[in-house]
C-alpha cells in the first residue's frame, strides 16, 4: 500500500495515478491518540487500522495525483536520523574534490567512529513545498537517499529482527549546504529534508538492501546507485542507531548517499527514482519567491 499526505493535511492511499482520501481514518486516530504519545500516531496505528484504510480507499473516488500537494508522508516523527558516510565511493569522491570550501567538512571515512547525525524535523518537507535556497552564494548539493519509516518503538533492536521495526519506505532528499559548520546546522535549513513522495509499506520491498536508486537534475543523470553498496545496510543501521536511540513510529532513517553529489541552483529540477517506490519532481528555488504553483507533481513509474 502507497499512503501519501495531501493538500491541507489530508491521507490518502496511492492507487496507479490517483489518491483515494481517507482522512476519516486519520481524525479518528489522532483522536484518541494521547498528546504526549512518542511517535505520529497514524504510523503507529497502521497495522490496527490497513485493513480499514484499505476498504475505505476502495470505496473513495480517486483523484489525479497530479492535481493534489503532497506533503511528507509523515506528519510527526519525533527524529530524523541521517548517516553521513555510507557508500565507498561517495567517501572515496568527497576525499579527492577540490571544488569544496577550504574549511568544508569532509566525509569521515568510518561511520562506526562518525555515528549517526540528526536533521531538525522543521526541515521535512514533501515533494510539492520545493526546496528553498536560503544561501543561494554557497555551495549547496543534492543528495539521494533510500528513507526507511520506523514502525513500532524499540531500543537495542538486533539486526535480525530489523524488519519487525520497518513501517514503510519513502525517498529522501538529504539537501546539504556544504561548510564548516556541523552537519545538523547545515543540513537542517528549512526545506532541506524532502521526504516522498509518499510511504511505500514495509511488505511491498521484499529486500530493501538490493534496489536501484537515480536522481536526474535537469535531464543530467547525477547519480545512480544500488542500495546493496550499502556499508551499514538497513538492517545495521536500525541496530546501530537504536543502540544510542529509542526508535518511535514515524522517525526516519535517511540511509546515506552514493557517489555523484553536485551542486543545486534556483530554477533547477530535480527528478529522484527509487525502485518500488516511484518517481519524485522537486523544484528548487530561491528562498524568499513563493513556491512554484506547478511544484511536485509526482509521477509515478511503478516497477
Ligand atoms: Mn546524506
Amino acid at each position: 500500500m502507497k499512503l501519501c499526505r495531501f493538500d491541507e493535511d489530508r491521507l490518502g492511499v496511492v492507487k496507479g495515478d490517483m489518491v483515494h482520501d481517507v482522512t476519516a481514518a486519520q481524525d479518528e486516530i489522532r483522536k484518541s491518540a494521547r498528546y504526549d504519545m512518542k511517535g505520529d500516531a497514524v504510523i503507529a496505528a497502521l497495522p490496527a487500522w490497513r485493513a480499514r484504510i484499505e476498504e475505505m480507499a476502495a470505496k473513495a473516488p480517486g483523484k489525479p495525483i497530479s492535481s493534489v500537494k503532497l506533503l511528507s508522508p509523515v506528519a510527526r516523527p519525533t527524529k530524523a536520523m541521517a548517516a553521513p558516510t555510507n557508500y565507498k565511493k561517495h567517501i572515496e569522491e568527497m576525499r579527492s574534490r577540490t571544488d569544496l570550501p577550504k574549511d568544508a567538512t569532509r566525509a569521515p571515512p568510518n561511520i562506526e567512529k562518525a555515528g549517526i547525525f540528526l536533521k531538525a524535523n522543521s526541515s521535512i518537507v514533501g515533494v510539492s513545498e520545493g526546496i528553498p535556497l536560503r544561501f543561494p552564494d554557497r555551495l549547496n548539493e543534492h543528495e539521494i537517499e533510500l528513507v526507511i519509516i520506523i514502525g513500532k518503538q524499540g531500543t537495542d533492536i538486533p539486526k535480525a529482527k530489523f524488519k519487525d521495526y520497518i513501517a514503510g519506505y519513502a525517498m529522501g532528499l538529504d539537501m546539504t549546504c556544504r561548510g564548516s559548520e556541523d552537519r545538523s546546522f547545515r543540513k537542517s535549513i528549512d526545506g532541506y529534508s524532502v521526504i516522498g513522495p509518499w510511504m511505500v509499506t514495509a511488505d511491498e520491498v521484499a529486500n530493501p538492501d538490493d534496489i536501484v536508486i537515480t536522481l536526474h537534475c535537469n535531464d543530467d543523470l547525477r547519480q545512480t546507485a544500488d542500495t546493496k553498496d550499502l556499508i551499514y545496510d538497513c538492517g545495521r543501521l536500525i541496530e546501530f542507531a537504536s543502540s544510542f536511540y529509542t526508535l518511535y513510529p514515524g522517525d526516519v532513517i535517511f540511509t546515506g548517499t552514493p557517489e555523484g553529489v553536485s551542486p543545486i541552483e534556483a530554477g533547477d529540477e530535480i527528478v529522484a527514482t527509487i525502485e518500488k517506490i516511484g518517481t519524485m519532481r522537486v523544484r528548487v528555488r530561491a528562498a524568499e519567491a513563493a513556491p512554484v504553483a506547478e511544484a511536485g507533481v509526482a509521477v509515478s513509474r511503478m516497477s
